[in-house]
C-alpha cells in the first residue's frame, strides 16, 4: 500500500522542463520494465485487517475512485511541471473546474469571475451554481483592475480567470489579480489551459489553484480527456476528499497513462505550436481579406506587452481568433475550402483545428466589437509543416473570394 501521491524520487525543482516531462511520474516495475504499465484494476488488495480503514480516504491504494497507480503517476508529472505541491487529476477539464468550485464555495458565498471564459465556466457561474447552490457570481472585465477590486465583497471566496481567455485571447495579469484576491481574503483560481507549462506557471505569480483541461495541450494528441488541479496540498486535500471521492469524476487509468505519455513531448510540441502560430498570425494580419486577428504575439494585441512580460519571452501560446472579411456564410465558405486544417472543436491537438463561432449567446456581449460584428474563427495552430498551413489558408481565401 502506498499513499495517494507518494514522494517522487525525481526532484522537480532541480530538473529542467524536458527532464521533468520525460522522467517524473514514470516508475519502473518489479519485473524490470522501464515504463509505468497501465493498471486497469478497480480494486487493490486490502491489508490483513481492513476493518479500521477509512473508505473515503485517498492515501491508500484500494479502490480507483480514491486513488490509482496511473492517476498518481500523472499527478506527479503535473505537480512538478506547474511548480505545485500536489495535483489532482480528474475526468475532464470541466470536472476539475467544478471540483474547485464545489469544494471551495458554499451557499451564501460570492465569487468574482472574468467576463470572458470557456463556455462551461460561464454556464456554471451564470446559471447552475447560483440557481442550485445559492452562490452569487459577479462577472467583470478581469483586465480592469479597478472593476475587479470594486467587485470583491466580504464574502467573496474566489476570483476566477483564464490567463489567455477562450475564445477572445484577452490576457489577464495573474500577479495583480492574485494581490487583489488576497487583499480581499479570496483565492485566485486560474484556468491555464491555453498557457500550459513551460510557457507559464500561474502558481509562481501568486495564483492559489491552477486548472488545466488535459484534453488539450498537455495530452496533445486529441485522443483522451482529462482535467487537473494543481496547488498547495491544504487546498487540494479537500478537493480530493469532497469532489473526487464523493462526486466521482475520476480519470480512467488508460486516459491517465495516455496523458502521461503525451506530456513527455509537451515542451517540444509547444515550441513548434508557438513558432508556427506567430508566423500564421502575421501572415493573416497582412492579408486584406482578413477582417481582424486576435493573437497575443501580435504587437496590435491590446495585452501584447503584458503577455511578453508575464510569459517571460517563452512565447504567446498558439491559440488565435480571426475572421475573414464577410458575413457568417463567408466564414463557413472559407472553412469549407480548407484541406489541411480540420473543422472541429477542441484545441492543442497535433492537428490544426478551426471552429466558426457565431455572434449569438449572452456572453458574446463581453467580446470586443470585431467579434460581435463578424462572429469569429477560433484557430488552434497544430504541428503540421508551417508552409502547408500557410498554403492551405491562402488557397481557401482565394477560393472564398474567387
Ligand atoms: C476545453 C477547455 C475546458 C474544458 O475542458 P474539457 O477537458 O473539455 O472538459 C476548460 N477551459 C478551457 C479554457 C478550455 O479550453
Amino acid at each position: 500500500m502506498t499513499p495517494s501521491t507518494p514522494p517522487d524520487p525525481a526532484r522537480p525543482d532541480s530538473l529542467g522542463d524536458h527532464t521533468v516531462c520525460v522522467h517524473v511520474g514514470n516508475t519502473p516495475t518489479t519485473d524490470g520494465a522501464i515504463r509505468t504499465p497501465i493498471t486497469m484494476a478497480n480494486s487493490y488488495h486490502l491489508p490483513d485487517d481492513p476493518s479500521t480503514m477509512d473508505w473515503s480516504g485517498t492515501d491508500q491504494l484500494f479502490y480507483s475512485r480514491n486513488s490509482g497507480a496511473n492517476q498518481i503517476a500523472l499527478q506527479h508529472k503535473l505537480a512538478a511541471l506547474d511548480h505545485g505541491e500536489d495535483a489532482v487529476a480528474l475526468a475532464s477539464g470541466v470536472a476539475a473546474l467544478h471540483a474547485i468550485f464545489f469544494t471551495h464555495v458554499a451557499a451564501g458565498d460570492h465569487v468574482v469571475v472574468s467576463d470572458t471564459t470557456y463556455e462551461a465556466t460561464w454556464k456554471l457561474w451564470s446559471d447552475l451554481l447560483p440557481r442550485k447552490y445559492g452562490i452569487e457570481a459577479t462577472f467583470v472585465d478581469a483586465t480592469d483592475h479597478d472593476a475587479v477590486r470594486a467587485a470583491m465583497r466580504h464574502n467573496t471566496r474566489l476570483l476566477v480567470t483564464e490567463v489567455v481567455a477562450n475564445p477572445t485571447t484577452k490576457v489577464t495579469d495573474i500577479g495583480a489579480l492574485a494581490r487583489t484576491a488576497h487583499d480581499a481574503g479570496a483565492l485566485l483560481v486560474v484556468d491555464s489551459t491555453f498557457t500550459p507549462p513551460p510557457l507559464y506557471r500561474p502558481l509562481d505569480d501568486g495564483a492559489d489553484l491552477v486548472a488545466h483541461s488535459l484534453t488539450k495541450y498537455i495530452n496533445g494528441h486529441g485522443d483522451a480527456m482529462g482535467g487537473a488541479i494543481i496547488g498547495r496540498r491544504e487546498l487540494l486535500e479537500p478537493i480530493r476528499a469532497e469532489a473526487m471521492v464523493d462526486v466521482g469524476g475520476v480519470i480512467s487509468p488508460f486516459n491517465a497513462w495516455l496523458i502521461s505519455r503525451g506530456a513527455v513531448t509537451l515542451p517540444l510540441r509547444l515550441a513548434q505550436h508557438q513558432a508556427t502560430a506567430q508566423r500564421i498570425a502575421e501572415l493573416l494580419a497582412d492579408d486584406e481579406r482578413i477582417a481582424f486577428v486576435a493573437y497575443p504575439g501580435l504587437v496590435t494585441h491590446p495585452q501584447h506587452e503584458l503577455a511578453a512580460r508575464q510569459f517571460g519571452g517563452r512565447g504567446f501560446g498558439a491559440m488565435m481568433a480571426f475572421a475573414v472579411d464577410g458575413d457568417p456564410t463567408t466564414q463557413n465558405r472559407f472553412v469549407s475550402h480548407l484541406r489541411v486544417i480540420t473543422s472541429a472543436v477542441s484545441l492543442g491537438h497535433d492537428e490544426s483545428l478551426i471552429v466558426h463561432v457565431g455572434t449569438d449567446g449572452p456572453r458574446v456581449a463581453a467580446y470586443p466589437e470585431d467579434f460581435r460584428r463578424w462572429g469569429h474563427l477560433r484557430f488552434s495552430v497544430g504541428l503540421e509543416d508551417p508552409d502547408d498551413l500557410a498554403a492551405d489558408l491562402r488557397q481557401a481565401l482565394d477560393a472564398t473570394f474567387a
